[in-house]
Order: C-alpha cells, then structure tokens, then sequence
C-alpha cells in the first residue's frame, strides 16, 4: 500500500489491515510520521514523538503476531496537549507551562495506550483551552487545511480550542485523536475541518490528568473521520475512575454495536430558538436537509422549544471564567513551570503569571476573580448558577418529547486567521450552539454534512440524552451515510 493509502485510511480499515497482515504497525506509522512533516506548515503539533511512536510501533508488531493486543492495536493517533502524557512535555499551550513534563499520565490517555493506540504526539489548542480559534496558543496559530474557493491564500482557522487535533485528522496526520470540549471545543473544530466529534456526557470520560479549564464542563471525547471511528475511540477512551469523583459509575456500552443504521420511530427534535434571524441561508439550507435526510430514513421531526438557550452564553461566560480563575490560581511560580523572580513573594507571582499567561487567559481570570467577588457573587455567579439549572430543565423537558436533537454546530463556516481577534464577544458568539449542551452536561456530536458556496465543510450537531451516547452514534451513522460527505481538504485528494 502507498503511503497516501495508508493515512487515508479510516481507523476500522486500519484496524483490519493489521489484523489481515495488509501492513504492520511500523508501515503504518511510519507512513503518519512523514505525512505530519509534508503538513509541518499547518502547525498543528506542539510536541512530536517520532521515536516514542515507533517504538510503540515495534512493540504493537510483536504483540499482533501473538494475535493479542488491544482494540486500537498499533493505531497511529494525536494527543491534545491538554493531556498529561508521563515522560512527554505537556503544555496546554501557554507559556506558563513551556517545559512541564508530567511524571504521571491521564487516565483517558492511559486507556488508550491500555488499548494499543500509539501516539505520534501533541497537538495544539487555544492556551488552557480557551478560545474557537485556536490562535491563542503560545506556539502560534494552527491552520486549516482546508482553503476558501474565491481566495485560496486566505490562512482559516481550524477552530478551538483542540484546532490542532481536528487539523491533524483532517490532513490525514493521524488516524484520530484525542479533544477536550468545555463550551464547544471538540465540536466547533469538528465542524470547521470536516470530520467528526463527539463530546460525551459530562461524567463519560475521566478528567484525571486533563489541565483543567472549567472543572464542572471539561470532557474528554474523541475527534475522527467517521462516526464508527469515533465509537472505536470512545470505547477505549471512556469508563469509571475512582481518581475522578466527578467520573460516573455507568457502565461502558458497546458503541460500535449501536451503530444499527435503523432509526425508524426516533423523534428528531428541532429547537425553534435556534433559528435566529441572523442564521445565514446556507446554514439553514443544511440544517433543513439534515432534517429531511432523518426523515427519510423514518425519524419525525419534532419542533420543541429550549427557551432559556438564549441565555446560554452569558451563563458559560460567567461560569467557565469564574472555575477557570478558580484553577488557574496553582500556576504561581512556585510548583509548576515559569517563574520569573521578584523582589518579593507577590512580586514574584505577579512577574511569573503576567509573562506565562496570554492575553485571553487573563481575560478570563480577570472577569472570573470579578464574578466571584464578595460584591457580586449573589449577581453574577448565583446567578448564572440558576440559568444553568433552568437550560438543563429545557432539555429534559424536551427529551420528554424527543430522542435526539438536531441543530447546526457553529454558526459560519472556518474564518480566517485574525478575524474576530479585536472583537472577544464575536468569537465568544461560535459557541451559541454549543454552549447550552456543555452546560447541561449532555452529549454533543459534530458531523459534517456539506460544504459551503465557497467549498468550506460545514458540520450538524446532534444533542442527546445524558449517557445515552449509543443514540446519538445511531443516529448520527445514518446522517452520515446520507449526506454522503467525501470532500477532502485541497492538496488531499480533494
Ligand atoms: N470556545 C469556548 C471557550 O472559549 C469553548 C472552549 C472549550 O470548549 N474548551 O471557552
């Protein structure tokens, strides 16, 4: 098999050709590590492991000759750097963090190195995982492999915050990787290159060891070219951990079995409040024929009402700044990363954390410490506490009615590099589809379904019941199948 054949592959068709002797584990790793150097200029990598992956490699070899191993055996994939991987420098992104070798490894990555995945690395992400862009990391932005027809030059956005992840997939640089999404972060970038992503239920996947953003909406979840890949990921990924008191005692179906293709007799609802004015023609365009498409195969639509989304971004504004000051308060100088000296201990602090935070992380640190000041906890934070409580009832009250819900993931297609940069509350506005989903703790799921005029992938979202996963892939399998998305980025084939 050509190389191209080799990154071109799904992760099941990879997965198969190990096990059918088609190509070993080295071939196959070989084959990603020379195409993240034919994509260097994409930028999607903070930290490679060439050498760790190869030896992982040889290992997996060796194990699928004895026909033993785990279930993603040799399978090449990419880390977000928001994972603490033991041995391999963990940054998050800032500079805050620059040279942190984690001595321990997450649980989520452990598992997927229990399960045999070999990892080629760490990707970017918007600094601590905050931002839609994926320009604030402090090792430069990540770009999109994908280009605008009317203007080829223009340098897109990948999305964020894990753009580094969603760039590595879409380029062909690894079969799948790993995303974390607070507000939108696996979805969102998801949407803007074309492959799938799956926020799991909060609670799904561990967060032991994951860099904490905003500890009551990070998840773990996976990033992948197709709906059955993404189940091979998440069964790996997911399961109970007693280091996370916040990790459910749920059981872990088997995902790949839910993906039946029948979903006749499901009620797709479809938001009314999600329909904006504002929404651009095409969005809508899409958004209607995926509703169609499920009504082909035998769903109904539904209209229901989730009234208090509106309020959804200002509540995530509130709460994910307001746990992110909380969080980031450990990075002073003192146990991990930079220290800058000072005069004094304050002074010290002040020095490290002014030069190793970026400008949107002291953003949202400021307007976090502020929510939670004595003076306006009761109007800011209880506040956005009990809008919260009042989305979360929308959804339950509507899956009620419905087994799963259907609605855009971003508003606009991938933006260029600098847009939206002066503006903080525009960028803010990609998430207002989902935001609500992150703040009732429910699991999302990014697939693309068209392109835009100006040949941009454009991706639905689908919303389901807390820990009912096997639905969403169900459903989602079948939207796949008939939105029939093969577009590939330009230079990919496409
Ligand atoms: N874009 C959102 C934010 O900036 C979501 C980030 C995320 O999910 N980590 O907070």
């Amino acid at each position: 098999m050509s190389p191209t054949q080799l990154t071109g592959m799904t992760l099941r068709q990879a997965r198969d050709g190990l096990l059918k002797k088609s190509f070993s584990a080295v071939e196959l790793v070989e084959s990603h590590i020379d195409a993240i150097a034919t994509h260097s200029q994409l930028n999607a990598f903070i930290t490679e492991t060439p050498d760790l992956a190869r030896a992982q490699a040889v290992k997996a070899d060796e194990r699928l000759a004895r026909q033993e191993g785990g279930p993603l055996e040799g399978l090449p994939i990419a880390m977000k750097d928001l994972f603490c991987t033991e041995g391999v420098r963990t940054t998050a992104a800032s500079r805050i963090l620059g040279n942190f070798v984690p001595p321990y490894e997450s649980t989520v990555s452990a598992n997927l190195k229990q399960a045999g995945a070999v990892m080629l690395g760490k990707t970017s992400l918007d600094e601590f995982a905050m931002g839609s862009s994926n320009t604030t990391s402090a090792f430069g932005a990540v770009i999109n492999p994908w280009k605008r027809r009317s203007d080829p030059e223009a340098r897109l956005v990948p999305g964020g915050s894990s753009g580094g992840s969603a760039a590595a997939v879409a380029a062909r640089m690894a079969l799948a990787a790993t995303g974390t999404d607070t507000g939108g972060s696996i979805r969102q970038p998801a949407a803007f290159c074309g492959i799938v992503g799956l926020k799991p239920t909060y609670g799904r996947c561990s967060r032991w060891g994951i860099i904490a953003f905003a500890s009551s909406l990070d998840q773990a979840g996976p990033m992948a070219r197709t709906v059955e890949d993404v189940a091979m990921m998440l069964q790996a990924m997911a399961g109970h951990d007693p280091k996370d008191s916040t990790s459910a005692p749920i059981a872990v179906p088997d995902f790949s079995a839910a993906l039946t293709g029948d979903i006749r007799g499901l009620k797709i609802g479809v938001p009314k409040e999600y329909r904006p004015s504002g929404l651009s023609s095409e969005m809508v365009k899409l958004w209607d024929d995926g509703i169609d498409m499920l009504k082909d195969a035998g769903a109904t639509p539904v209209e229901i009402s989730l009234p208090h989304s509106k309020y959804a971004l200002a509540t995530y504004y509130i709460v994910a700044p307001a746990e992110c000051s909380s969080n980031l308060a450990r990075y002073d100088g003192v146990r991990y990363g930079l220290r800058v000296e000072g005069k004094t201990l304050d002074e010290m602090y002040a020095k490290t954390r002014a030069a190793g935070f970026g400008t949107e992380v002291r953003r949202r640190i400021m307007i976090g410490t502020y929510v939670l000041s004595a003076g306006y906890y009761d109007a800011y934070y209880a506040k956005a506490q009990k809008l919260r409580s009042l989305i979360a009832r929308d959804f339950q009250q509507a899956f009620e009615l419905v087994d799963v819900i259907l609605t855009p993931t971003a508003p606009t297609p991938a933006f260029a590099i600098g847009d939206n940069d002066e503006d903080p509350v525009t960028m803010w506005l990609n998430d207002i589809f989902t935001v609500p989903t992150s703040l009732a703790g429910l699991p999302g799921l990014s697939l693309p379904t068209g392109l835009s005029a100006d040949g941009l992938p454009l991706g639905l979202q689908l919303i389901g019941r807390p820990f009912d996963e096997e639905t969403l892939l169900r459903v989602a399998g079948v939207l796949e199948k008939a939105a029939a998305f093969t577009a590939l980025p330009p230079g990919l084939g496409g």
